[in-house]
């Protein structure tokens, strides 16, 4: 657990007000109490609410002037800032004059010391983070991965000295941050998604470009347009160092200002990193790296670890050995040539475009509850698709999205039916041109319609395909 008594020194003897009391809620929570701050809390769940008082906390509702004399409102970042519209606790915290923030800048104002990787980006991100952290492990460093990803801020260990933080930021949590900034900030892409909570792309953009602002290194595609506005921006203000990458362009034809990595269309590694470049290993033989988007993954790690001072040897021994992540492209099984695949993590259409460019002869199962923008963007890649089975809320707008592109499907209603039906179909038609096809789970959709998380849809989806007769 972090020692936060640094910042509640900051907060001479005014409460912290803590809503939303989830994990990260909890944490905060308990690493407040240990450090001596007078903790308020409140959730609109009882349960919640309940243990918030088993941590530490005094319940009080903010609509009831819970928040007066408050010095912060620690909000969990599900909860709207700005868009649709702010919460009514935003509104009652800013009646209250108590500062927003969230609980990655508390880790901030903790004072670790720690040097702070931060890898944000609309798909890839924990497959960034993970995989640095997997590169630095493997070459005997000892760095603290959470975040967004698996173990909330302050519920982390402390990293040695020398080591570091690996933090996986969603822009709504760089919302909850006035002052932190990543020592090494990684952009991995941008496109269209979570519109709805900032209002615009262009607020989206927004929230992200906030990480690069002050000293420290920037490590950002030139891969989309919104990346590389942001790059221009960066590289005007001048304050900190660049490192592109890219995974569309040779960049050695492009004489960067930067240092630069980009990696070709054989899997070919090239580091721009020093004097001249070097080919530095090949992603051909990094079985859980395949892929263009693995490429964009794998070339942000690299550069990352080798500002991190690793040699290029010890990064590629870490992409061969990287495990990959449960419920992003998982083979959970493969039966009669079929491969099963879990995609469960894909909650938008730019994810499952990822899966798509990567199958053949596709059994796809989509849908749950729809993002603004639905299936926009996938019309190339539907001849790779065979049948569409739809469940969940979104099946009229995506039955009469694939109608439309002339592709066959099925209104399954539920995963299990989905998966009977897409089982039997790609068994009996296995003798097929380009493979034996593919069973895909890669939804485009959030979860919550029938599930309480994409892990819970994944594992729903390995059960169900782990009981198929064979
Ligand atoms: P995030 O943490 O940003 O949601 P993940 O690493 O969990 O991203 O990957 C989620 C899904 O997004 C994966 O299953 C994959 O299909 C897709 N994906 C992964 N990396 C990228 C990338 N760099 N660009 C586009 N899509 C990606």
């Amino acid at each position: 657990m972090i020692d936060c008594k640094k910042f509640v020194e900051t907060l001479e003897g005014k409460p912290v007000f803590v809503f939303g009391l989830g994990a990260s809620g909890l944490s905060v929570i308990r690493a407040l109490h240990k450090a001596g701050a007078k903790i308020a809390a409140w959730d609109d769940d009882v349960g919640r609410r309940a243990q918030a008082e088993k941590e530490g906390a005094s319940l009080a509702d903010p609509e009831q002037g819970g928040l007066e004399g408050a010095a912060c409102l620690v909000l969990a970042p599900g909860v709207p800032l700005h868009y649709p519209e702010p919460h009514p606790v935003v509104h009652a915290a800013r009646r209250a004059g108590a500062e927003i923030i969230g609980d990655l800048e508390i880790l901030h104002r903790a004072g670790h010391g720690r040097k702070t990787v931060g890898i944000t980006g609309t798909n890839g991100k924990s497959t960034t983070a993970s995989l640095i952290a997997h590169i630095l492990k493997q070459a005997g460093r000892k760095p603290v991965l959470g975040g967004n990803i698996g173990v909330p801020a302050l519920n982390l260990e402390m990293p040695a000295k020398d080591d570091v933080f690996v933090l996986e930021i969603s822009s709504f949590q760089m919302d909850l941050c006035p002052n932190f900034r990543p020592d090494i900030a990684v952009l991995l892409n941008i496109t269209p998604d979570h519109i709805d909570r900032h209002g615009s792309f262009e607020g989206y953009a927004a929230a992200k470009a906030r990480m690069f602002e002050g000293p420290g290194t920037a490590v950002i595609s030139v891969d989309d347009k919104s990346c590389r506005a942001i790059l221009k921006d960066i590289s005007r203000g001048g304050e900190r160092d660049i490192v592109t990458f890219s995974v569309d362009k040779d960049l050695r034809g492009e004489v960067p200002e930067s240092l630069a990595v980009c990696i070709l269309e054989d899997g070919a590694v090239i580091d721009m990193m020093g004097d001249t470049p070097v080919e530095a290993g090949n992603l051909n033989q990094a079985k859980a790296l395949q892929g263009r988007h693995n490429a964009q993954n794998a070339a942000a790690s690299y550069a990352v670890c080798r500002l991190l001072g690793l040699t290029p040897e010890e990064i590629a021994e870490g992409f061969k050995t990287y495990p990959g992540l449960a419920h992003r492209q998982l083979c959970v099984r493969v039966i009669n040539g079929v491969s099963y695949v879990n995609d469960s993590k894909a909650t938008n259409a730019q994810a499952t475009a990822t899966a798509l460019a990567c199958f053949q002869n596709i059994y796809w199962v989509l849908g749950g509850r729809p993002k603004a923008g639905g299936l926009a963007g996938l019309e190339a890649l539907t001849e790779r698709v065979r049948h569409a089975f739809v469940i969940g809320e979104a099946e009229d707008e995506f039955s009469a999205w694939l109608e439309r592109h002339g592709v066959p499907h099925s209104r399954s209603h539920t995963l299990e039916m989905a998966v009977a039906e897409a089982h039997s179909a790609a068994q009996q038609e296995r003798g097929q041109p380009g493979g034996a096809g593919v069973v895909l789970l890669s939804p485009a959709c959030a979860s919550f319609d029938q599930f309480t998380s994409f892990e819970a849809r994944g594992d729903a989806f390995a059960k169900l395909v782990g009981a198929l007769e064979a």
